[in-house]
């Protein structure tokens, strides 16, 4: 088979390039990741999937890959506007546990519903508490070169000295900074955070650091800037996230990063994916919907496994909005379900593995080759279902199914969620219960995940917790 070159979408330059990694043979990803208060929705975990198709084909492309994912366990705020509470100590609070507590849960849940999903692991998980020194440093570095002031409540960055500023999105201060400089003591709407002030009345907060400037704790944006460089050098190949982080986050990222570490550009490719629409509307955590976005968990009373969904973020390309609907969701799971019969049907056969004949050679060619035009996935399974209808002798298409399923991580062969004796459901459904009396939400949470990756199904009522397999 031929390598074809791998062709992506940069939000930088907003075309469709060649990509060519800084050191040959070797790619650096680094992708944001979830700030750990809360379940993490549908919606949040679209860009693992990307992330996680691009290392993949990556990978496929011969390359060594060193990929890192963040933690934000503090500093982003509610408001996103360097005012209002750090969300950690606010879960920490509502709950009555401690904010790193509410982080290690919700981090544990969030590394499940991934594993769940088949996206795989990265490298480096990067905590932002485990990196204070190295956002010390920076900001200190940043401070050095003139391009700092000290605000009332913090240090924050003066983007009126970065004539750079605001590249990625192509707005020096756009609507979205204007949406979230109320309040803030900034000179510029723009101007953001790097470190903010332990309040000196009012309750004390837990995660906190001596600096150079005082107690307080790093702003949000430096912790991906400085864990980045730490883990990554000071070039990236390809900096991904979701297409909410391009406006305020990213920007500010680069302004860091470039001014600091002296280089520009500083990441070489910059991807984004696009929203996942619920009930029509862009679905984020921040938002205060009267109904919660819905999680990995809701899709089993719809009968869709995390399977079934992470076919259907296939069917739309990654930087197309994509709307959540039962009806699509069904759909998807029933398109895997079918592709899986053949595969399992070819399994029983018994007949040993066929190197593809010609014309199946050719279409796994035009499935790798699908991938390579910025990941088009869409056309990746569009040529799956070439294969499926296929003339070819059913062993051989199984085969091939099955292995390029792998590619992109459908799981078109894995074995069903393993059975779980009775006596362990009921200790775990026990603790559970014990968890909900103790109104331990975030370890119910986790263990009702937990019940579910093992194919079991818990249902509250009034009455108490019931239970039953998939
Ligand atoms: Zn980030």
């Amino acid at each position: 088979m031929t390598v074809t070159e791998l062709r992506l979408y940069n939000s930088l330059t907003r075309a469709i390039e060649p990509f060519r990694p800084r050191t040959p043979g070797r790619a650096t990803v680094y992708s944001c990741g979830p700030t750990v208060y809360s379940r993490q929705h549908l919606g949040n975990m679209r860009p693992y999937v990307l992330a996680d198709l691009l290392t993949r084909v990556l990978r496929l492309q011969g390359l060594e890959v060193k990929h890192v994912i963040n933690i934000t366990d503090v500093g982003h705020l509610t408001d996103d506007a360097d005012q209002g509470e750090d969300k950690l100590e606010l879960a920490a609070q509502r709950s009555g546990s401690s904010a790193l507590e509410v982080a290690r849960v919700w981090t544990e849940l969030f590394k499940r519903d991934l594993q769940r999903l088949e996206v795989r692991e990265p490298d480096v998980w990067a905590r932002a508490t485990e990196h204070i020194p190295e956002q010390v440093a920076m900001i200190q570095q940043l401070e050095a070169k003139g391009l700092t002031y000290r605000g009332e409540d913090g240090v924050y960055f003066d983007t009126a000295k970065d004539p750079g500023y605001g590249a990625l999105s192509r707005a020096k201060a756009s609507a979205e900074h204007a949406r979230v400089s109320a309040g803030a003591s900034k000179r510029n709407p723009a101007d953001f955070a790097l470190w903010k002030f332990s309040p000196t009345e009012g309750p004390q907060r837990q995660l906190e650091w001596p600096s150079p400037w005082g107690v307080g704790f790093p702003g949000w944006h430096i912790e991906c800037s400085a864990m980045a460089t730490r883990h990554l050098g000071p070039h990236i190949d390809i900096h991904t996230g979701g297409i909410d982080h391009v406006a305020v986050h990213h920007n500010n990222e680069i302004a860091q990063s470039e001014n600091a570490l002296g280089v520009r550009p500083w990441v070489q490719v910059w991807m984004h994916g696009a929203w996942l629409l619920f009930d029509g509307e862009k679905v984020s955590k921040s938002r205060s919907h009267e109904r919660l976005p819905p999680n990995l968990d809701d899709l089993s009373p719809l009968g869709v496994t995390p399977g079934g969904f992470r076919y259907y973020l296939y069917t739309a390309h990654y930087r197309s909005p994509l709307n959540l609907s039962g009806e699509a969701l069904r759909g998807a799971e029933t398109a895997r379900k079918r592709l899986r019969a053949i595969v399992r049907a070819g399994a029983a056969t018994d007949a040993a593995p066929t190197p593809p004949s010609s014309a199946l050679g050719a279409l796994r060619q035009k499935f790798h080759d699908a991938l390579c035009v910025d990941l088009d996935a869409p056309r990746a399974l569009a040529v799956l279902w070439q294969i499926a209808d296929h003339s070819a002798p059913l062993p051989e298409r199984a085969h091939l199914l099955r292995e390029l399923g792998d590619v992109i991580g459908l799981g078109l062969a894995a074995p069903p969620p393993a059975m779980e004796d009775d006596a362990l459901v009921e200790s775990l459904v026990a603790r559970r219960n014990q968890a909900r009396e103790a109104r331990d939400f975030a370890l119910s949470d986790a263990l009702r995940a937990e019940l579910l990756a093992k194919g079991v199904i818990v249902e509250d009522s009034p009455a108490g917790s019931t239970w039953r397999r998939l």
